[in-house]
């Protein structure tokens, strides 16, 4: 089983027409949240726009920003194998036992 990085690659707009991939802290998540290794991410055209700043004092919130958002991936293991134990349980109270 691999472990979470403590960091990753990700595209960042520090300015806009300012984009450089940089290695960023993986975040942390909040309850209700999934953390999702990304295999690929496609840069698309609102990207292109939101780096040009287009959608400024809309989008993005803040910079510096990281973007893309056409991306595929895959559950981290950890995760999956917490899913599958919380599948065993008969009962909702089993599963919030463990
Ligand atoms: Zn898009």
């Amino acid at each position: 089983m691999s472990s979470v990085p403590k960091t990753m690659h990700a595209a960042v707009t520090r300015a806009w027409n300012d984009i450089r991939i940089e290695e960023v802290p993986v975040p942390e998540l909040d309850p209700g949240e999934v953390l999702l290794r990304v295999g690929a991410c496609g840069i698309c055209g609102t990207d292109l726009k939101i780096v040009s700043g287009v959608y400024a004092g809309s989008w993005p919130p803040a910079l510096p920003f990281i973007q893309g958002h056409e991306w595929g991936g895959a559950f981290q293991p950890q995760l999956v194998l917490r899913l599958r134990a919380l599948t065993r349980a008969s009962s909702c109270s089993q599963a919030m036992a463990r």
